[in-house]
């Protein structure tokens, strides 16, 4: 099939590494040209996520499209909604909700989720009294990630403060939230296929340093109890979403409950894991679902470790990665991205066994 994606980072990447070689052939639309996605295979074209026109010409050429990015302007998403020539994976829907702190946070409490209590903040609402007790976390309402737009506010007169400047830039918006003291991270990677049948591994346990995501352990050290309520809250998200594809939802455990945090339609970092857990990798699932196969009947993963490669001291990680590489339960996944930024993700590792067996090299990335 012809399947294309908005999008053309390591994300998109990663799921034409899995496309190719089952036979489709991959598209992807991006303002991004000689993209991560386009240098493994991606036949790309180059324009704003906002030229409709472009894309309407583009999507006749597909036989179905999907995201590998959430941050697609909503009019994209809403002219895409009404495109019925065209099948689209998962629905734009799930990605106009997912990109809004504030939409998601509520769409999940009326599912009857727990989540940090929260509070959407305007230049009108700061008229208002907040009625969460500190500390807080103030998030950019749209188009964060990697803890970018997030600051902590600790009492009264540090909220003055960043009201201050908050709404120098017109139409800025923030969601508030109770900093949740949590005890784990979890996320859910599941993958739903068009009959409704759902792939999931069960949860994985992350954990983050300087609000960037590092390490991600496979199976996550909970109690079952937990972990099966974890499945079945993203199950009950996905349905709801009328979801097909990969989906990664993020939870906090604290005092042994679970506190969603956000999900993310589209294959997750904490998910990365799964390409070397020796069964099915999240974007070959994904491509399975979006392209209407049935999902594998034998699903066995083993314990799997990921590590983040980010761009700080980018050479000094490699040297570690390509001495690790020795030892063949290591693999390395480099996105081949043009530069090397601090804080910006390159590339990976996986390791294929437990946390106890990894030696202290694999922290040093
Ligand atoms: P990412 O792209 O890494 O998922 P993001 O920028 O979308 O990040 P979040 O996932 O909401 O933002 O937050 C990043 C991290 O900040 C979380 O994984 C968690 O460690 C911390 N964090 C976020 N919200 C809260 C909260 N309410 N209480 C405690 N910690 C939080
Ligand atoms: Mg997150």
């Amino acid at each position: 099939m012809k399947i294309g994606v908005l999008g053309s980072g390591q994300l998109g990447q990663m799921m034409c590494l899995e496309a190719i070689p089952m036979g489709h052939e991959f598209f992807c639309f991006s303002p991004d040209g000689n993209s991560p996605s386009g240098k493994v295979g991606a036949k790309e074209t180059v324009f704003p996520y906002d030229s409709l026109k472009q894309l309407e010409t583009w999507i006749q050429n597909l036989d179905v499209l999907s995201f590998e990015f959430e941050n697609i302007p909503k009019p994209t998403l809403d002219f895409l909604k009404n495109q019925k020539s065209i099948s689209i994976f998962p629905p734009p829907e799930s990605l106009v909700i997912a990109q809004d702190r504030y939409l998601e946070k509520s769409y999940v409490r009326k599912l009857g989720f727990r989540t940090a209590e929260f509070f959407h903040l305007t230049k009108e609402t700061s008229k208002f009294e907040v009625s969460i007790s500190y500390p807080w976390i103030i998030k950019t309402l749209r188009f964060g990630y990697d803890g970018k737009g997030q600051v902590r506010v600790q009492n009264e007169t540090e909220y003055q403060s960043f009201l201050q400047s908050a709404f120098q830039t017109e139409g800025s918006e923030y969601l508030i939230e109770e900093v949740i003291s949590f005890q784990k991270e979890i996320s859910i990677i599941l993958t739903r296929f068009q009959n409704g049948d759902i792939v999931c591994y069960g949860a994985v346990e992350n954990e983050h340093k300087h609000h960037i995501l590092d390490l991600s352990i496979f199976p996550a050290r909970i109690p079952i109890g937990l972990n099966l309520e974890a499945i079945e809250l993203a199950s009950k998200l996905a349905e709801s979403l009328s979801y097909v594809g990969t989906i990664g939802v993020e939870f906090f455990i604290k005092e042994n409950q679970l506190y969603l945090n956000e999900f993310a339609p589209r294959p997750h970092n904490t998910g990365h894991y799964t390409q070397d857990c020796q069964s099915f990798s999240q974007f070959y699932l994904h491509v399975q679902a979006i392209t209407g196969n049935n999902p594998p009947s034998d699903v066995r993963p083993k314990p799997t470790l990921m590590k983040n490669i980010l761009g700080n001291s980018y050479s000094e990680s490699l040297n570690i990665a390509k001495e690790l590489l020795r030892d063949d339960r290591y693999r390395l996944h480099l996105y081949a991205k043009e530069e090397a930024k601090p804080g910006r993700k390159m590339g990976h590792m996986n390791f294929k066994g437990t946390l106890e067996e990894v030696n202290s090299l694999f922290h040093d990335l």
